[in-house]
Order: C-alpha cells, then sequence, then structure tokens
C-alpha cells in the first residue's frame, strides 16, 4: 500500500478490512470497526474469530472466509452488540504493506436499506393503524380457501358517511374511530374469523366453515350493533353507524370474485338507507357483470368519439333572453343508445376515467361557446362546466383550465366551474387553495345542486363562491313545501352578493313562483334540454325562450 492507499483506507467511509490468506483480520478502518460495533481494532481482533460471523443466504456462517478467500454478496454480520448489520461484500486482491498479496474486504452498509425493506413488508402485512391483517394477507386466505374448495362467507363493512366525521371532527377523530371500530369488531367475533382492515374506513371479515351462512347473517347483526354505540374521543362523541355487505363462496369463484360480490352487496345496502346488512343476489350480480362491461366501454368511449357535449340554456326568467349555457356530457353507446350522465360520471370517477372526459368536455365546451361569443348574431354566453371531486383533487386541474382559455380563445370572465357542496367538503382546506387558484385566472365558480350536500354556511363565506345553483329538488317541490327553503337561499345569496341559479324548471308555475320570489335565472325543460350545439344554435339565434 502507498502513502495515498494508506489514507483512502483510513478515511473510507465504507467499511473495509484486511485479511490474510488464512483469513486472518490483519486490519480495518474506523468504519469497519464501527459497522460492526466494536471500540477499537484491538477489541475487534481480542473478539475474533467467530464475532464477525456473516450469515450467508439466510444460513448463519461463522466465517466469512471460505477456500482462501473472502465470500462475496450481501450476508449479515452479528455485531459485537448482537444485533446483524447488512453488508454487501466485495473482495479486493491487493499488495499489502508489505509487498505481499493481502484480501480487502469492501463492504457496502445496506442495512438502513435492508431495515426499510422489512418495515414495508411488515406494513404491506399489518395495518399499522390498527394492528389488523392488511388487504393482502386477506386475500391470500380467502384464496387459499376458495382453491381448496372451501364454504366461507366474506363479509365487508363500511362506516357510513365517514368522511363528513373525518371532515368535520379532522383526522386525528377519524383514525380514533377507525380504531375503535376495529377493536369493537374484534371483539364480537369468534376465534377462526379473520378480521382485516382493506383501507379507508372498509373492514372485511372472513368466516370459515361450513355453518357460514347463519353464522355470516348473526355476525352482520353484531357487527351493526357494535357500531351502533356512541364513540368517545376527548371530548367529542360521535354516532356512526354501518353497512355490511356479505357475500359467499360459489364454485368457480375465485378470492376477487367473493369480494366484489360483498362490495356488489354493502352497494346496495348503502343505496338502501345505510346502517344495514344485504346478502349478494342475483339482482347484485347483473349489476357486477353490467358494470364491468360498461366500465370496458367506457375507456373505449373517447377514443370512439362516443361522447359528445350537449348544452342547455340558462336562461332570465323575466325576459327570456338567453344568458349562457351548462355543458352536460352525453354518451352515446353503440348498443345502449344515449346513456344519461348520471348513470356513468360516477363509475368514471371511481376508475378514473373521469380526467381524460373531464378534459374532453372542458376543451369541446370552451371552444364551442367561444366561437359562439364570437359570433355577433348571437348572444354571449356565460359557458358553464361541471368539475367533479375527483378532479377538484388534483393539482393539475388549475393547468387544464388555463390551456383551455388559451385554447379556444374563450374570455376568462365567462367561464364558471360547477362543483358540488361535497366535492369541496372532501378536503376543504385544499379545496379552497385549489379554488382561489382556479379563480385567479378570472373564472367565477358555482356550486352545484346547492342545498343537497353538508357545506357549511362559514365556509361559504370563506370559499370564492360566486353563484349557488338551486337544486331541481326543491324547486321541483316550490309549489309544496320546499318554498322555504328556496327562500332561504335567495336571501342568503342576496345577502353574500352570490348570484342565483334555479335549476330543473318544468312548469310555468315554477316559473312564475320563482320570479314572485325574486329570482331571475334558471334553467329547465320549460325552457329547453340539454341540445347538440347544431340544435343550440337556432335557438340561440332566437335570443329569447319564453316559457310556456
Ligand atoms: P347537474 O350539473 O346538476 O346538471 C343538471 C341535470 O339536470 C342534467 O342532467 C340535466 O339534463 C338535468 N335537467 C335539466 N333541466 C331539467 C328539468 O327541467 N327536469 C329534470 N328532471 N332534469 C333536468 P344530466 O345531464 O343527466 O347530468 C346529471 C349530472 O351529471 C349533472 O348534474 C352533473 O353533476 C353531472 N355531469 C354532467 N355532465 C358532466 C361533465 O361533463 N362533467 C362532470 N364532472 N359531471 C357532469
Ligand atoms: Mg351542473
Ligand atoms: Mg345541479
Amino acid at each position: 500500500m502507498t502513502m495515498v492507499d494508506e489514507v483512502l483506507f483510513r478515511e473510507s467511509p465504507s467499511p473495509l478490512a484486511i485479511r490474510d490468506d488464512e483469513g486472518r483480520l490483519v486490519d480495518a478502518n474506523a468504519a469497519y470497526i464501527s459497522f460492526v460495533g466494536a471500540y477499537s481494532i484491538d477489541e475487534l481482533k481480542a473478539s475474533l474469530p467467530g464475532i464477525v460471523a456473516p450469515a450467508h443466504q439466510g444460513k448463519e456462517r461463522d466465517d466469512s472466509f471460505r477456500d482462501g478467500r473472502p465470500l462475496a454478496g450481501a450476508m449479515a454480520f452479528r455485531r459485537l452488540d448482537g444485533c446483524f448489520a447488512w453488508g454487501r461484500v466485495t473482495p479486493i486482491r491487493m499488495p499489502g504493506r508489505h509487498g505481499d498479496p493481502v484480501w480487502c474486504e469492501h463492504i457496502d452498509d445496506v442495512t438502513e436499506l435492508r431495515h426499510e425493506r422489512v418495515a414495508r413488508e411488515r406494513r404491506m402485512l399489518h395495518d399499522e393503524l390498527t394492528g389488523l391483517a392488511s388487504r393482502r394477507p386477506f386475500m391470500e386466505e380467502l384464496a387459499a380457501s376458495t382453491e381448496a374448495g372451501e364454504s366461507c362467507a366474506v363479509l365487508l363493512v363500511d362506516l357510513d358517511r365517514f368522511r363528513v366525521h373525518n371532515d368535520s371532527h379532522g383526522h386525528a377523530v377519524g383514525n380514533e374511530m377507525i380504531r375503535v371500530v376495529a377493536d369493537r369488531l374484534q371483539r364480537i367475533l369468534r376465534p377462526e374469523d379473520l378480521l382485516a382492515r382493506f383501507g379507508g374506513d372498509e373492514y372485511a371479515i372472513l368466516i370459515p366453515g361450513p355453518d357460514q351462512e347463519s353464522e355470516a347473517l348473526s355476525t352482520a347483526n353484531r357487527v351493526i350493533a357494535a357500531v351502533d354505540e356512541e364513540i368517545c374521543v376527548g371530548d367529542t362523541r360521535i354516532f356512526v353507524t354501518a353497512s355490511v355487505g356479505i357475500a359467499f363462496s360459489e364454485p368457480g369463484a375465485g378470492a376477487e370474485d367473493v369480494v366484489r360480490h360483498a362490495e356488489a352487496a354493502l352497494y346496495r345496502a348503502k343505496g338502501l338507507g345505510r346502517n344495514r346488512h344485504c346478502v349478494f343476489t342475483g339482482i347484485d350480480r347483473s349489476q357486477v357483470t353490467s358494470r364491468s362491461r360498461l366500465e370496458a366501454d367506457l375507456r373505449r368511449a373517447i377514443d370512439a368519439s362516443q361522447l359528445a357535449v350537449h348544452y342547455q340554456p340558462e336562461v332570465d326568467l323575466v325576459d327570456g333572453s338567453i344568458l349562457g349555457v351548462e355543458a352536460l356530457v352525453r354518451w352515446q353507446h353503440p348498443e345502449r343508445g344515449v346513456v344519461p350522465a348520471n348513470e356513468f360520471i360516477e363509475l368514471a370517477e371511481e376508475t378514473g376515467q373521469i380526467h381524460p372526459i373531464g378534459e374532453h368536455v372542458l376543451l369541446e365546451a370552451t371552444r364551442q361557446i367561444a366561437d359562439w361569443n364570437d359570433d355577433a348574431a348571437l348572444p354571449d354566453l356565460i359557458a358553464r362546466v361541471n368539475i367533479s371531486a375527483r378532479e377538484l383533487e388534483r393539482p393539475l386541474i388549475v393547468e387544464r383550465i388555463s390551456g383551455a382559455l388559451r385554447e379556444s380563445g374563450l374570455a376568462a370572465d365567462r367561464l364558471c366551474l360547477e362543483v358540488t357542496e361535497t366535492a369541496i367538503m372532501v378536503d376543504v382546506e385544499e379545496s379552497m387553495a385549489r379554488l382561489e387558484r382556479i379563480t385567479d385566472l378570472g373564472v367565477s365558480v358555482a356550486i352545484d345542486d346547492f342545498g343537497t350536500g353538508f357545506s357549511s354556511l362559514a365556509y361559504l363565506r370563506r370559499f370564492p363562491v360566486d353563484v349557488l345553483k338551486i337544486d331541481r329538488t326543491f324547486v321541483n317541490g316550490l309549489t309544496s313545501g320546499d318554498r322555504v327553503i328556496v327562500q332561504a337561499v335567495l336571501d342568503l345569496a342576496d345577502a353574500m352578493s352570490l348570484e342565483v341559479v334555479a335549476e330543473g324548471v318544468e312548469t310555468e308555475a315554477q316559473r312564475e313562483v320563482l320570479m314572485e320570489m325574486g329570482c331571475r335565472r334558471a334553467q329547465g325543460w320549460l325552457f329547453s334540454k340539454a341540445l347538440p350545439a347544431g340544435e343550440l344554435t337556432e335557438l340561440l339565434r332566437k335570443r329569447r325562450l319564453i316559457g310556456g
């Protein structure tokens, strides 16, 4: 070794050791000494042989030296403190201090990496919050049982309106709820049942055994009763209920199938008003298959140009002039005909297809409405475009909107985005920040279906909102009891200087009541349904749509 070699050896941050041809340790640098948990080279030498005992491929060996050379590759070193350190060893043949050849063991310390990997694997197997099994081991257990042809039942448990609790009380309380419910579920189960957390507020229970039919039903009842008890977190008292979907193993159905069936039953339990259980039946089966077919079809819809944008005019109730249009997406399905937005927007949100769909609608609508606005013979329109909760979650949406404005040439103050209350309430602070960036572009924001969600009035004041759209159900009930609600929304909007648009006006009577109450803007079938651009152009030429 030259002087330079010597300095490199001492100072190298990589553990390095020198051994003679018998494998005896001649020297080690500071990094090596600390790698094996010794205090000094003397302590290291004194504790040899046998102290530094690398384990190779899982099997512990007593030495790292075999057949006249150090072993190469990844191995575990038993440190002097008894723990393991992990290193990747590369032996290098080189001249020693006296010119005779020695082995230099170069070690790449991978202890941290290995600990991280183990922790990651453990996290995957176990849910950290509750200590329950996570999805993977649950699915493995279920698969083992279905593959062996054993009968079993799967219960999917989902807390009702968990998001609302989570948003109003905060994540810490939400987490505590999840933990408390996990505890309660664990307590009502038999030792042979397996409880797992699938993520969020969803739990899964595997009930093995041939008797599972009655066992599953009684378990579902116990689950519902166990959840339906006050949860106290600090000073907060929370009442929450659960819905349960039940499915049984069946010949030819794999683990994924059984879980999908339980999911379909859970959907139905939710749809029937929550706080109940449903067993997977033929009704759900047809929905599962038509749903997955629809999902596959939707994936092709954009490329196959099956998605069209229709436009519904918004009118001035007093003189019938057209003030704007709402872009509403339509799916021209090759076999089913026109599929209404309600039937596929939710699916698109769940599968993530909403992003390309939303972008398509935004580009198409801004281009079309910019064209109309460029035509001096047509009224100047405000363009209303729906943005879903999932789209609002992505920071990219801001760039998308400014891109659409740039490409279409539509004036920013002519674009208004409609978001629902629930979309905003998913994550209030995030939504607020995002909406502010959107309104910074000069675009306005409307709250769609106002009155059907959970938005708090305190938030409404803080949000950069310009328009409230009164949900159709209230307009529908105008001539009965809902008049007070509509009046309250109008008063609120007035006090906060917001515009109001009434949705779903279908009759002359509704129009008159709305006018009496001071509502100026509305849309609905009384004036026009949503129409393809070509047909709407005809209407726009008339400029006025007096209903009746
Ligand atoms: P929305 O934004 O509240 O749209 C109003 C819905 O009411 C439309 O249904 C419209 O056709 C319907 N409607 C309008 N006037 C009347 C009426 O007088 N009577 C009745 N009964 N209904 C009327 P549509 O087009 O099926 O859309 C349903 C929902 O789907 C929309 O509710 C909106 O939330 C969503 N949606 C539609 N297009 C898009 C889109 O491009 N992107 C996103 N994210 N969501 C969309
Ligand atoms: Mg809308
Ligand atoms: Mg609406």
